[in-house]
């Protein structure tokens, strides 16, 4: 079995309504946490409000130094960065764009960096996606966004992506999908 690594940075909510913590992260991850005996989770300990560990100017923190050490010294093979979106339209600008309606959102999108050249294989982010489209989850691959956890992880060898959870799924959706993702982990191990 490979040694997962479960990142959750925007997991510390501070209660209110606005969408300034990711709703289901913490207990998605943590599901893949009881899932995989092998794996490792962090959670956030600071609401993005004050900082976001996801973006490059974070990358000297603590909290990102500790999840490199991480890598570096646990043999982690896989790193999944693990956040969730609220059920609107206005999730990602890309929807609006391809005027689609609130029930054609995905249940699972995964956000793959644009910058950082060096670090652009995606290849890991395109052949999950076609295996839970494969599985009958509703998936999409998008471009965009300042992901330095995952780029982090590139950076260091390892295979690395970063999952985003649709705020609506039923506890029963999303332990079918977390299953399917431990199928491909186990795959990938094999
Ligand atoms: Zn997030």
């Amino acid at each position: 079995m490979k040694n997962i690594l479960l990142t959750v940075p925007h997991s510390k909510c501070l209660g209110k309504k606005d969408h300034i913590c990711d709703y289901l992260a913490e207990k998605a991850a943590k599901s893949l946490h009881s899932k995989l005996e092998f794996s490792i989770l962090i959670l956030s300990d600071v609401n993005r409000t004050f900082i976001d560990y996801n973006r490059k100017k974070s990358k000297n923190t603590k909290w990102r130094e500790n999840i490199r050490k991480i890598i570096l010294s646990k043999n982690i093979d896989f790193l999944i960065d693990v956040h969730s979106f609220p059920p609107s339209s206005e999730s990602f600008g890309f929807f609006k764009k391809d005027n689609e309606t609130y029930s054609s959102l995905p249940e699972i999108v995964l956000l793959d960096s644009y910058y950082d050249e060096k670090f652009l294989d995606r290849s890991t982010s395109i052949e999950f996606n076609k295996y839970l489209l494969k599985n009958n989850i509703k998936s999409k691959l998008i471009v965009g966004g300042d992901n330095d956890i995952t780029l982090d992880g590139r950076r260091l060898n390892i295979k690395s992506i970063l999952i985003e959870y649709n705020e609506s799924l039923t506890s029963q959706r999303l332990d079918y999908i977390n299953n399917i993702i431990i199928k491909y982990i186990i795959k990938l191990s094999s």
